[in-house]
């Protein structure tokens, strides 16, 4: 039987009451999509599972169009506490360049039917090269995919499910880039005709 009505009834903002065997006790699942300017411009997606930051690089970004499948390249886990930096990482550095935060907010982990899942059960899912979660950030809302291609856990695509919240529009998270970041995009491009010349 589903939670569904069990959930209804209860604000779990303010009861201790668990959420049911279904879904996280306590607190919610975060994430984060970083704009990163290294060698070469990508974002960075992360979603945080049992403890650390699942991540993968993006080199065109998310996309609210469900026709796009982003190639998505699985990365090494980052500490839950990356998923506030922002700024320079030097010259010389791994991933040397620039980072600022695209978007971030929760995320609840589902199965193919939509229902809520557990950590665990989504761990399994991860595992097993493809998973659903259902974003609730400022630019990224609904449901969305990354599935393994080459089940190899690098090669996998970022795909938005079509519901009310998809567009059907060209999406080029550019667009909702901050004006920091296209500034420090800008600046570098400069620099690069400079060194042509
Ligand atoms: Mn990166």
């Amino acid at each position: 039987m589903s939670l569904t009505k069990y959930i209804a009834k209860r604000k779990f903002e303010e009861t201790p009451e668990p959420t049911g065997g279904k879904a996280s006790a306590k607190g919610k699942l975060t994430f984060v999509v970083q704009r990163h300017h290294a060698s070469h411009l990508h974002y960075d997606f992360r979603l945080e599972l049992q403890g650390t930051l699942k991540s993968w690089a993006v080199p065109k970004g998310p996309s609210m169009n469900p026709k796009d499948k982003r190639l998505a390249m699985m990365v090494e886990d980052h500490p839950i506490s990356y998923a506030t930096f922002e700024g320079d990482i030097p010259a010389g550095n791994y991933g040397a360049g620039h980072v600022d935060v695209w978007d971030h907010g929760t995320y609840e982990p589902i199965d193919e039917q939509g229902e809520v899942i557990t950590p665990t059960a989504f761990a399994q899912h991860l595992h097993a090269g493809s998973i659903k979660f259902r974003m609730k950030g400022k630019l990224l809302k609904g449901d969305f995919a990354l599935v393994d291609m080459e089940k190899n856990g690098k090669t996998w695509l970022l795909i938005k499910h079509n519901d009310k919240y998809a567009t059907d529009e060209d999406y080029n998270s550019e667009d909702y880039a901050k004006k920091s970041s296209l500034a420090y995009t800008a600046e570098r491009n400069k620099s690069k005709q400079v060194k042509k010349k």
